[in-house]
């Protein structure tokens, strides 16, 4: 039987990205906005919305975004080093 056509893999899924999946996070990850890169550092919090340093990125308030661009925390890419 030839001709039969492979099923292709219908659903991309970008590399790294989060998708508001806190299992793929750990205490000291870094995020960068795939919008306008602007990165989160849990070492350093966010001045802008007043999260202090040393909070992970999964325990940010649920309302937070972007402070840079105002980009939804699910566009986040995961950083590795
Ligand atoms: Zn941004």
């Amino acid at each position: 039987m030839a001709g039969k056509r492979q099923c292709l893999k219908a659903v991309t899924v970008f590399e790294g990205s989060y998708l508001g999946d806190n299992t793929v996070l750990d205490a000291g990850s870094r995020l960068e906005c795939k919008i306008c890169w602007w990165v989160y550092d849990p070492a350093r919090g966010d001045p802008i919305w007043g999260v202090a340093p040393g909070t992970p990125f999964a325990e940010l308030p649920p309302h937070w975004k972007c402070p840079n661009c105002d980009g939804a925390r699910e566009q986040f890419m995961l950083l590795s080093d």
